[in-house]
């Protein structure tokens, strides 16, 4: 079963990917909101959430989080990280840029070794305000699940039509390497659809584009919970190992998570 995130700050639980992480979900917690509806997503399918669809406040965010941090750091168990996840995608909050630089300052004040990361599907980044707030946080973690407009409308499902995977590329170059590539490996079927982002039309693509975005590091992983389509399959770990190592040919680190 896929499961939400019933807390505006949730955890700390121990990340496959970041380590001992303190969640920050600015979705709603009794519904998921993504302009994605991933054929993969944790949290579900959007169609099972038509309802109570609002953002949590900057204020209530700003206050959870710092009595979260308050409580940690007096026991002295401060989170390795403050992750940006949760029900949906975070830069589509109307405040995030605030809510970044809130966060940057909780976490000097309280807690200044932990560092900030944001997991973002990428849709966002051509905007001025996104842009200026991801480049202030330590861990810029974009999605780019496949470098095929096809693929994408499939794998993750795009709500705008306008979406194009050429322009989230063009978006990530300018960040000029202050940027992590986060890339779901799968296969499967999906409404009649074959899916494998692991071909070598795929792989070969995804390549190229990683080594004209520049990334600082590149995050692999496969499926690990229960997912909306049902089926789907997770790719083997000398699978990932060996795209990896594909990655690392360029010089770019990268981590594989199973
Ligand atoms: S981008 Fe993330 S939250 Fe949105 S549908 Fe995909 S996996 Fe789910």
């Amino acid at each position: 079963m896929t499961a939400l995130f019933g807390d505006i700050i949730f955890g700390p639980v121990r990340s496959r990917r970041l380590g001992i992480s303190l969640g920050v979900n600015l979705l709603p917690v009794v519904s998921k909101l993504c302009n994605f509806n991933c054929i993969y997503c944790e949290c579900g399918w959007n169609s099972a959430f038509p309802a109570s669809r609002s953002f949590n406040s900057r204020s209530e965010v700003r206050q959870l989080l710092g009595e979260r941090l308050h409580e940690m750091a007096a026991a002295g168990e401060c989170p390795d990280v403050i992750t940006f996840a949760g029900n949906g995608e975070p830069t589509t909050h109307p405040d995030f840029e605030a809510i970044i630089d809130d966060t940057i300052t909780l976490r000097d004040e309280i807690c200044p070794s932990a560092k900030v990361s944001v997991l973002s599907n990428a849709t966002m980044i051509s905007r001025p305000e996104v842009f200026r707030a991801l480049n202030r946080v330590d861990n810029n973690i974009l999605k780019l699940d496949s470098v095929f407009d096809d693929t994408v409308r499939i794998l993750n499902d795009p709500a705008s039509p306008a979406f194009s995977v050429a322009s989230v590329i063009e978006g990530m170059r300018k960040f000029e390497g202050r940027l992590i590539v986060q890339t779901m490996f799968l296969r499967g079927e999906y409404a009649g659809h074959k899916i494998d982002n692991t071909t070598e039309k795929e792989v070969s693509a995804w390549l190229s584009a990683l080594a004209e975005v520049r990334p600082e590091k590149v995050m692999i992983y496969t499926i690990d919970r229960d997912t909306p389509a049902e089926n789907l399959q997770k790719i083997p770990a000398d699978e990932l190992q060996a795209i990896a190592a594909r990655v690392e040919a360029f010089g770019i680190p990268v981590s594989v998570s199973v």
